[in-house]
């Protein structure tokens, strides 16, 4: 096991760092406040090379995985909310390289980032309200229509919904086999039918946008299915098939072998990514600000820094480790991917609460960025899976992974 940097990694960021303390930490506090999306940070990322299909093409070509998780832990310690706006296409991008056809690949991924001076963002739409944790239970449906597709439902917490060029929604072909006929199809923004909420006024993450998508009678063509309909067609059949030889069309609570599920796996040691490096900037200015207290009083401060420092470098180490065993193709059947976001996100809410008490009342100044902080890392307990989903998913592999060792 070896995750020391190679000169490509720390050159890379070197230049994510830079990128966020220059252009994502002098707006971040203002764009909290107001709660503004941070179209012109995106702007400055696309001309810094930080914010295209090229960023894909740059984790890919990594054979030791690390990039995306180092460009994740730069961007939230410049700002979590900047960091979630910046991350959604790329998200949006991986499933579509991963799952598309090359036509699909080829038309979409520039819509994805905008191209010249257009700046575009994605929304990746899954939840609905009684759909979160239990994916299996999504009811937006897509009906077959001539040659393409009707799709009617409602999506709640949708990232970038309203503002995103192309959204990827997740829906049923055919409720009664479960999550195994869930299929992604690719709606530009415009499309009859599609409608938005208004953003929701967050806790954390704000100055990303969240909305709610609707989706009545919205009519896409046949292409817009990821993937195409002879995998679909595909799927179905095997669908079918177990469900005839009495086999449950109903995953496991909190996890299971849908590709969603299988996906969210992977994209998990970014999100754990992310929350290390909100951590990473809490406990950064703890540390100056400790600067100031009294000798006697530097010790106890001295305990929570190095508990902190210590937890941080663990979670980052999960992160790492899932990120690197995902990129080598190794099925993360132990939920490494779970590991990591569940010991990253709760690493960083009781940083930034550790920390807050540390520097005592001066943490309740509106001045004092920990409490944005502790907002923020908030919300990664909840999104990609909440904790307790997590531990349920980490618990479920860890059974089977002991029945199949006995
Ligand atoms: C800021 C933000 C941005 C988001 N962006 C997106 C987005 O871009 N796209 C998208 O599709 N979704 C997005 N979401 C939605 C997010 O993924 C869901 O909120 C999350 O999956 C939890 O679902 P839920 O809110 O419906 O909670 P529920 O699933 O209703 O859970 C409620 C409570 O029950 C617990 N619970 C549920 N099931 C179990 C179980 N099996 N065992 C133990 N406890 C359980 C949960 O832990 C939680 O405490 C976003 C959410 C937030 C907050």
């Amino acid at each position: 096991v070896d995750f020391s940097l190679t000169d490509e990694h720390r050159e890379w960021q070197a230049r994510c760092r830079r990128f966020a303390a220059e252009a994502i930490r002098p707006v971040a506090a203002e764009l909290d406040r107001e709660e503004r999306f941070p179209w012109e940070v995106l702007r400055a990322a696309r001309e810094a090379g930080l914010y295209d299909g090229g960023l894909l093409m740059r984790w890919a070509a990594d054979e030791h995985g690390l990039m995306a998780a180092i460009y994740a832990e730069e961007m939230h310690w410049g700002c979590a909310g900047v960091a979630l706006a910046l991350g959604a296409s790329t998200g949006v991008a991986a499933a579509i390289a991963g799952q598309g056809t090359p036509e699909q690949v080829e038309e979409w991924l520039p819509l994805l980032y905008g191209e010249g001076d257009e700046v575009n963002v994605a929304a990746y739409a899954v939840t609905e309200a009684q759909a979160g944790s239990d994916v299996s239970a999504i009811r937006t449906t897509a009906r077959p229509d001539g040659d393409g597709w009707v799709l009617d439902g409602e999506k709640v917490m949708i990232g970038n919904a309203g503002i995103a060029e192309a959204s990827l929604v997740v829906a049923t072909v055919d409720p009664s086999l479960g999550h195994r006929a869930q299929a992604s199809f690719l709606v530009r923004r415009g499309t009859p039918g599609l409608e938005h909420g208004r953003p929701y006024s967050k806790l954390g993450v704000r100055a990303s946008c969240t909305s709610e998508i609707v989706l009545r009678g919205c009519r896409v063509p046949g292409d817009a299915l990821l993937g195409g309909r002879e995998a679909l067609e595909g799927r179905l059949e095997r669908a079918r098939e177990r469900a005839r030889d009495g086999g449950s069309a109903a995953p496991r609570a909190g996890g299971g072998s849908s590709r969603v599920l299988a996906l969210a796996e992977i994209t998990r040691p970014l999100f754990a990514a992310g929350a290390v490096g909100i951590g990473r900037a809490a406990l950064e200015w703890a540390i100056e600000r400790l600067e100031s207290l009294p000798e006697a009083d530097r010790r106890l401060a001295d305990e929570v820094v190095a508990d902190v420092a210590t937890e941080l470098e663990a979670a980052r180490l999960l992160a790492w480790r899932a990120a690197s065993l995902a990129r080598r193709g190794v099925p993360l059947t132990g939920a490494q991917g779970s590991m990591s976001k569940l010991k990253a996100s709760e690493v960083a809410v009781w940083a930034a609460g550790a920390l807050m008490d540390a520097v005592g009342p001066a943490a309740a100044s509106a001045d004092c960025p920990l409490g944005k902080h502790l907002r923020d890392a908030k919300v990664f307990e909840i999104f990609e899976g909440t904790s307790q989903v997590q531990r349920t998913v980490i618990a479920r592999l860890q059974r089977e992974l002991h029945a199949g060792a006995a």
